[in-house]
């Protein structure tokens, strides 16, 4: 790729994004943005400061303002720690869901983002990647998969990370996730017009990113 190119993934909660994202990132050689993790991290700041109630907006935004989150090396940062261990849980997943839906958040978080997505090619994903973050990027996949899938990855995926959960319970907070997110406010996450979807419920991720690189190619 000689020119700066921006790839925006979108797609809800255990679809795989993530994986897809790294894997075709690497396949390109350009970087690799998981927006997902920088609203982790901000609600990982809040639950090491012990807030639990999110509806005092002005505090809540004062505290983002003075948080720095970033990323080096693929691994997410706050205040010059590396987190990224510590942002995979069920609990800090459920508390990013809570505050990604103050605007005030957003709007300081997707800043970073296009700040970001200024200079260097990139892949970007999260939830309003197509939509808000970055409008112009040359390609935008919506990645989608049927919800008891997308509950079984999750679940391994947690497994392997040593936070274990009930199947059950992981299926049913990706269902509450999924309907939080799609009815928002602020950036619900919804498909951009001009996004291409991809169902992975019966893909391998290999056969997902040889799809995804067959439609840049094109
Ligand atoms: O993708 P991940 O599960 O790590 O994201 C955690 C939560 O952060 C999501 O459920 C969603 O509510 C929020 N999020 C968002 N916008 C993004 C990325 C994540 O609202 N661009």
């Amino acid at each position: 790729m000689t020119n700066k190119t921006l790839i925006a993934i979108d797609g809800p909660s255990g679809a795989g994004k993530s994986t897809i994202a790294k894997a075709l990132a690497k396949e390109l050689n350009i970087s690799y943005v998981d927006t997902g993790a920088m609203y982790r991290a901000f609600a990982f700041k809040l639950k090491e400061l012990g807030k639990t109630d999110y509806t005092n907006v002005s505090e809540i935004t004062e505290i983002l303002s003075e948080s720095d989150i970033s990323f080096e090396g693929g691994k997410i940062f706050l205040d010059g720690v590396d987190i990224s261990d510590k942002i995979r849980t069920e609990e800090i997943g459920s508390i990013a869901s809570q505050i990604s839906s103050i605007s005030e958040v957003r709007e300081h978080l997707v800043a970073i983002q296009q700040n970001m997505s200024k200079v260097i090619s990139m892949i970007m994903d999260g939830r309003d990647i197509g939509t808000v973050v970055l409008p112009d990027a040359e390609h935008k996949f919506y990645i989608n998969a049927d919800v008891n899938t997308r509950a079984e990855r999750r679940y391994l995926q947690l497994k392997e990370s040593g936070n274990e959960e009930k199947y059950e319970i992981v299926l049913k907070k990706i269902i509450e996730r999924d309907h939080d997110d799609m009815t928002r406010e602020a950036s619900p996450l919804k498909k951009a017009d001009d996004a291409i979807e991809i169902d992975t419920t019966f893909l391998s991720l290999e056969e997902t990113i040889n799809k995804i690189i067959s439609y840049i190619k094109e």
